[in-house]
């Protein structure tokens, strides 16, 4: 069980370990959303994504250990590295081979081993596991944990403290562990505010999960929101009842619906924001997402982490 005091308690103990991100208001966004828009610039953290927060909650409350080690899409492996490195701890990150070179290098760049593995998500959480069994090493997950939840919803508390009046908040949504955070921190403190999850169509293990009423798995599946990819676990303990029980709604998009969120904040906001960053805006401006009349819609950029050749190919003029 999480609760809001371990997500002040996270937010005490990371402090000096990320960044408080800022918020700025989108005047193109909030005239098609029909409401007050804001973007919670998390692509702005420390290692280019949340998860740091998460990352650098868990591993600042381990014992003594040989060392950490995760499976990853990208961005957690960066952040465990990252925490890891920051705390004095050596770290292996096992990664599968979907996962971009331009993450894999970035993981290599903190100092961390990057061990790529297999072709799933799965097959990199065998290794993570053997290296937790037979070596010693602390497994962080990337987000079915209880610190890594709690170390989340250190964002969900900056937003409801900058916007007490808040509305409706965009989570982007894969594994769940934003979300849970997020929603537990705001709604905890305001009851009402409305919890939007967004995903993308390929691969929404989530959304099967929810709608099977147990957690499922999907084929994986290559997503300009790579970092929504992968399964939600078989044996998931906390991410998906805390899912299903805070979130609102959900809202799946197309690849050509992020598309041109990505493109949307580079042209009108000068962001580069990765595929899993830009849904939230990518939902308005499809039309699936509305604001409100009684408050802003925040909408959370979780993630800057693209490869750049891939991004100038999305923002690139027409006809160019
Ligand atoms: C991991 C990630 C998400 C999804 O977070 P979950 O906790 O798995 O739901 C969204 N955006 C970015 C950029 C991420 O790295």
């Amino acid at each position: 069980m999480v609760e809001l005091r371990d997500i002040r308690s996270a937010a005490d103990r990371i402090r000096d370990m990320v960044r408080q991100t800022p918020s700025k208001p989108s005047p193109s966004l909030s005239q098609m959303a029909g409401g007050e828009v804001w973007l919670k610039c998390e692509h702005e953290q420390e290692t280019g994504a949340f998860k740091l927060r998460g990352a650098s909650n868990a591993v600042a409350r381990l014992g003594k250990v040989a060392g950490v080690t995760t499976a990853s899409t990208g961005n957690h492996g960066r952040a465990v590295a990252y925490a890891a490195r920051q705390l004095g701890l050596p770290a292996v990150i096992c990664v599968s081979r979907l996962v971009p070179e331009n993450k894999v290098q970035a993981i290599r760049d903190l100092g961390a081993e990057a061990r790529v593995i297999g072709d799933s998500q799965d097959a990199a959480f065998v290794e993570a596991h053997r290296l937790e069994r037979e070596e010693g090493f602390a497994l962080i997950p990337p987000f079915d944990h209880e610190d890594v939840i709690a170390g989340q919803g250190t964002l969900g508390l900056e937003i409801v403290e900058e916007f007490p009046d808040a509305a409706t908040i965009a989570v982007p949504l894969s594994g769940g562990g934003l979300l849970s955070g997020v929603a537990l921190a705001a709604k905890s403190l305001h009851p009402k505010i409305r919890i939007v999850g967004i995903g993308m169509e390929r691969g929404a293990a989530m959304a099967a999960s929810l709608k099977a009423g147990h957690p499922v798995e999907v084929r994986e599946l290559d997503s300009l929101a790579d970092s929504l990819g992968g399964g939600i676990g078989l044996d998931n303990r906390l991410t998906f009842d805390m899912t299903r029980r805070l979130m609102d709604d959900l809202i799946l998009l197309t690849e050509d619906e992020i598309a041109v969120g990505i493109r949307h904040l580079w042209d009108r906001h000068g962001d580069m924001v990765e595929g899993a960053g830009a849904v939230g805006v990518a939902a308005i401006l499809a039309g699936k997402l509305r604001g409100d009349e009684d408050g802003p819609l925040i909408a959370i950029l979780s993630g800057r982490n693209i490869d750049p050749a891939r991004h100038a190919d999305i923002v690139k003029p027409e006809g160019a």
